[in-house]
């Protein structure tokens, strides 16, 4: 699956579309009320799907959409309701249930709904009798690929911005001439160092820095002006807007210096014979990190995810298999000695006198760990890491 994403320009109807889901939504909550009233408050597996059948009745198909559409909502609350039970029964016990109605629910459009009339429009329907919603194409949208591959179509509200996710079902044979294996570390200061068992790669990180600590930035000077404004007054309105809006922008930013990244490495993966990117797993946090202050912290782990995420996708149109693993002792190891340790700083020193780049000596460990010698000396002597600049605008604060 990859996905396609179409920023379109806001309308009374799509308000009015996702105004309409999110009223699917509640309407569902309301209807697990009723069967709950009458079936004596029990959840279960079971119960759950006699209650999503009777559901699918019961939806009112007042709602001006689709009536898969409404189904995707009923089945997103019944995933919804599934996850908070598996974290129930993992013992997270402050797990709730869905229960909230929503203003904002994204709105899917199935294959059958979907249509490309003339040259450049999307039609997507609504139901029968219901407006069905236009959108003009780009120009460097391709239309014939979307007409064979699209699976679903999907309207998303993010911060004052619709736009259209056009995800496309891909499916290609893994190629058999990629043998090499590169591992690959997703530092907190360089997005991405990979090894392919000969050379190591930094890509550097400086420029996406930059950009998070604009971010900050942005947010603590807006967050005084708000403070001082009273709340949901006209002034108050506009400087959220714009801060919003500000934020928007360096967020656009730093997920194109991501996708500029992974690019070029997986390009350079490909052209390396590689048959195998390995991914040390970071959903922990890692220890001997500062991280600072929570907001940085979250930023951070939504840059790992986006990262393997685009990796991953960019990686398997080419036919290149990507594994994630989980990363303990990579970062501690010494390729040459095996001996673990932590390191202080930037630079990874063992007592045998084996001294690398930090982030270098994880990438190289996280491919020997798939490879199943993590901790067996590494033969060949370290060239030392290459640094990869991004091709970048100069950003203006
Ligand atoms: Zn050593």
């Amino acid at each position: 699956m990859r996905t396609r994403k179409l920023k379109i320009q806001y309308t009374d109807q799509l308000e009015a579309i996702n105004a309409a889901t999110a009223s699917v939504w509640c309407e569902c909550l309301r209807l697990k009320e009723t069967w709950d009233y009458a079936h004596g408050y029990r959840t279960g597996g079971r119960l759950d799907k006699s209650c999503e059948l009777w559901m699918d009745k019961e939806l009112s198909k007042s709602q001006p959409l689709h009536s898969q559409s409404i189904q995707e909502v009923r089945s997103r609350y019944f995933k919804n309701r599934k996850g908070f039970r598996e974290l129930r029964k993992n013992g997270d016990k402050k797990a709730k249930p869905p229960y909230r109605g929503k203003t904002f629910q994204t709105t899917t459009w199935k294959k059958s709904a979907i249509r490309f009339v003339g040259k450049r429009k999307l039609r997507l329907s609504n139901g029968q009798g219901n407006e069905p919603l236009y959108v003009n194409l780009p120009k460097n949208f391709d239309v014939e690929y979307a007409i064979a591959h699209i699976a679903i179509v999907e309207l998303v509200y993010d911060k004052g911005q619709y736009s259209l996710h056009f995800v496309y079902g891909v499916e290609k044979a893994l190629k058999s001439d990629g043998e090499g294996v590169v591992g690959v570390d997703i530092g907190e200061i360089h997005p991405i160092v990979s090894h392919n068992g000969v050379d190591t790669l930094i890509f550097n990180g400086r420029y996406i820095r930059s950009l998070y600590r604009l971010r900050n930035k942005v947010i603590a000077s807006f967050g005084k002006k708000i403070d001082r404004c009273k709340r949901h007054s006209k002034r108050w309105w506009h400087l959220v807007r714009r801060k919003w809006k500000r934020i928007r922008k360096i967020d656009n930013q730093i997920r194109d210096g991501l996708h500029k990244h992974t690019t070029e490495f997986v390009k350079l993966c490909e052209s390396g014979y590689i048959g195998t990117i390995v991914i040390g797993d970071l959903t922990g946090i890692r220890d001997n990190i500062d991280y600072g202050k929570r907001v940085n912290q979250k930023l951070h782990q939504w840059a790992f995810g986006k990262v393997t995420q685009l990796i991953s996708y960019k990686a398997k149109a080419l036919g290149i298999k990507v594994e994630v693993i989980d990363e303990a002792y990579t970062s501690q190891t010494c390729p040459r000695c095996g001996n673990k340790h932590k390191p202080s700083n930037r630079n990874y020193k063992c007592k045998c006198g084996f001294s690398y780049h930090r982030d270098g000596v994880g990438a190289i460990n996280i491919r020997q760990k798939y490879l199943g010698c993590l901790g067996d000396p590494v033969v060949a002597a370290m060239a030392p890491p290459v640094g990869i600049r991004l091709e970048v605008p100069r950003c203006s604060a």
